[in-house]
């Protein structure tokens, strides 16, 4: 016999190995298979098939690397927060104003319009009424004008006049400090709100969320929301509260010079390399099909 080659063995089990055992009726039992009659079984036919390197993976090698990113991860936060600190690191509101009275009515006069208008119409508008009570005084009629180019005017005077009376009917005169409060003034929802707290006040109670802190924190992946209160929940959550005002405002710069809506500056940005957003101009990481 030659070298190397051993006759099959029966097993002690009395199975052999590489046979399938199929249970067949007696009649079937009589029938030659197929395969019995033409071809041994398959291990004896050829050896085993190498297992391909990605067979060999433990499982849930793939998902796991695909599961180490991580959108909301401490350190990728805090690289984010690092690099606008880098970019921005002293900005504050854009709405010129010299106490809460006018940051709130800038405030006001800024849904659906920009920073840069409401500051062309403000500074006139506050020599002629300086304080709160001038406006009490207005009819919407009379304020309309002044605020026309603002957009929304009608609505606009409403709120603004609306908010003088309460304040001087409920709030002693004075701008009141607690969001809740706040949230009572005509023409005042969340957003106005965190900007005069936040702003003025130095309160973190939330974070801004306008136009630009919508789009960028959908970009940067902070958020899958598309409701600005959720928006702002999601923020809240992974954003350290102390940084909740300065953020917003560093978001909102950023949202202004880089990462504007329709082509944003991916090239100059220096956030580029950890933004996965679907709409880059200018890209050298992984785009991410659920950022946009
Ligand atoms: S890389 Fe582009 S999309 Fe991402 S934050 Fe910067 S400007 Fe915006």
């Amino acid at each position: 016999m030659p070298r190397g080659i051993t006759p099959r063995q029966p097993a002690r089990t009395g199975r052999h190995e590489g046979v399938r055992h199929v249970r067949r009726t007696a009649v079937a039992a009589l029938r030659p298979t197929r395969r019995s009659a033409v071809a041994p079984p398959r291990a004896e036919r050829s050896p085993a098939r190498k297992p391909s390197p990605a067979a060999t993976k433990p499982a849930g090698a793939k998902s796991r690397s695909k599961a180490a990113y991580d959108p909301l991860a401490p350190e990728r936060i805090q690289e984010i927060l690092r690099r606008l600190d880098q970019l921005y690191p002293e900005v504050t509101c854009a709405l010129q104003h010299k106490s809460a009275w006018e940051l709130l009515v800038a405030t006001i006069l800024s849904a659906q319009s920009t920073d840069v208008r409401v500051n062309m119409v403000t500074p006139e508008l506050f020599r002629r009424y300086p304080n709160l009570q001038d406006f009490a005084a207005l009819t919407p009629e009379q304020l309309q004008p002044e605020i026309r180019s603002t957009g929304f005017f009608r609505n606009k005077s409403k709120s603004v006049i609306g908010a003088a009376k309460k304040i001087l009917a409920d709030f002693g005169g004075q701008v009141p400090e607690q969001m809740e409060q706040l949230l009572t003034l005509p023409g005042v929802a969340r957003k106005t709100a965190n900007v005069v707290l936040g702003t003025w006040f130095r309160k973190n109670e939330g974070v801004v969320v306008d136009t630009h802190v919508q789009r960028i924190s959908r970009r940067l992946e902070l958020t899958r929301n598309d409701d600005p209160a959720k928006i702002e929940q999601d923020l809240m959550k992974v954003i350290p509260r102390e940084r909740w005002t300065l953020f917003s405002h560093q978001i909102i710069w950023h949202g202004r010079k880089l990462c504007i809506a329709r082509r944003p500056k991916c090239v100059d940005c220096p956030l580029e390399n950890i933004c996965h957003a679907a709409d880059k101009t200018w890209n050298t990481v992984e785009i991410h099909k659920n950022a946009k």
